[in-house]
């Protein structure tokens, strides 16, 4: 890969503040497989593998992502064998489904037999994979399919990086790379953050995927201490709130999770990730009809924006589930010339993959046995072998 990395050292964008906590040194081969599967790692301590094996595995499952272990021919009878063991903890990919040719859902199933969901958009100047961080979510937002789930389990760092990993198979199929990673799937990521950063840190590697850090974006519906750590852990990684409504009465009613955290206490979280990293904070704001689409409503947002440095993205509510419709046309044009007339930056984001019931907040897994069989995306639909 040629592509020059940028930012790494905060060259390009602006001088990291004080008190921003510099990114961590890079992985050694050996820690970043055992970051992303420290059940190989530790397989080959027992065989008292030499530091170098460790690199040909990650670099093979990272650089080939489609391929399994067993195709890691430049390794010893001996490791593959071993290694054959492991086989059944990787996640696979049981059904995909198309929208045209922009939008793929892939729905994984888990070595425990779970399953979620990843979406691919292609776009013309970027692909963007949308990765789930939980089975479920366990904060019930009263208009998303994905809290009507309830909350599973977390995922672990190597089950978050097999999304990005079949996702890339699927595009690298196609003469395309994945260039961007939102955390927008389902579950809430700062409520996973083991997890969460252990992935961050693999999607930088320069051995591995080597995504840039703005590259990368999380959504969260507003965890305090979650956003403050994003800011020393991971500076120039996109920080998004769910926001929804401007007040604690109303977003009590949409985010339960609002009564524990409400919004002068994330408002001051983000604030302080502002102070801590100078990015641009982005809002995300689905308009409900009725709810919270009135003028008076994109009034009191640009009051609540005021003096920050946000952007404001409109999403259009996708059926998914509780009492609500989207906003009408009209009215998100009223709602958005209302923004931008109160000097907000704000964009209407395209929601993409309807048909297939993988726009947001559409995901949930249906959860039907996990006994189709597997599908190959690299050798399935044209990709090339090595
Ligand atoms: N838990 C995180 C990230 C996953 S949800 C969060 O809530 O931010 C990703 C985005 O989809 C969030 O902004 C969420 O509010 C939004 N969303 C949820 N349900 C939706 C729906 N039915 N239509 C449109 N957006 C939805
Ligand atoms: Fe969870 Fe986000 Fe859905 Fe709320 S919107 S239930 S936090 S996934």
């Amino acid at each position: 890969m040629a592509r020059t990395r940028r930012n790494r050292s905060g060259a390009g964008g602006p001088p990291r503040p004080a008190g921003a906590a510099a990114i961590s040194s890079p992985l050694t081969a050996q820690e970043a497989l055992t970051l992303y599967r420290p059940d190989l790692a530790e397989l080959l301590t027992a065989l008292s593998a030499p530091r170098f094996r460790y690199q040909q595995i990650y670099e093979h499952l990272m650089r080939r992502p489609g391929a399994s272990l067993s195709a890691c021919t430049v390794l010893p009878m001996e490791i593959r064998r071993t290694l054959a063991s492991a086989a059944n903890k990787e996640t696979t990919v049981i059904r995909r489904a198309d929208d045209g040719r922009a939008v793929t859902k892939l729905v994984l199933s888990l070595s425990d037999g779970l399953q979620v969901e990843t979406v691919v958009m292609r776009y013309t100047d970027r692909v963007t994979v949308c990765v789930s961080t939980q089975v479920g979510c366990a904060l019930g937002c009263t208009f998303c399919a994905t809290g009507g789930m309830g909350f599973h389990r977390n995922l672990t760092v190597a089950e978050i990086i097999d999304q990005v990993r079949l996702a890339g198979a699927l595009v690298t199929a196609e003469g395309r790379r994945v260039s961007n990673v939102v955390f927008m799937g389902m579950g809430e990521p700062l409520l996973n953050r083991r997890a969460l950063f252990g992935a961050i840190r693999l999607l930088r590697d320069p051995r591995g995927l080597d995504l840039r850090s703005r590259g990368i974006s999380v959504s969260t519906v507003g965890i305090p201490d979650g956003i403050v750590e994003l800011a020393h852990r991971e500076p120039q990684v996109n920080l998004a709130l769910s926001l929804h409504a401007t007040s604690n009465e109303l977003r009590n009613r949409l985010i339960p999770a609002n009564r524990k955290h409400p919004l002068q206490t994330i408002l001051a979280a983000t604030d302080t990730h502002f102070a801590l990293t100078r990015r641009k904070l982005m809002v995300e704001y689905v308009l409900l009809r009725g709810v919270n689409d009135s003028v008076s409503h994109a009034r009191a947002l640009a009051r609540l924006l005021r003096g920050r440095v946000a952007a404001v993205n409109l999403i259009t509510w996708n059926e998914a589930r509780g009492n609500f419709s989207p906003s009408q046309s009209n009215a998100v044009a009223r709602f958005q010339d209302e923004l931008r007339s109160l000097q907000v930056d704000v964009s209407i984001r395209i929601s993409l993959g309807h048909s297939i019931n993988a726009a947001c907040g559409q995901l949930a897994a249906e959860q039907s046995p996990a006994s189709a069989p597997p599908i190959d995306l690299w050798h399935d639909h044209g990709g090339r072998t090595f």
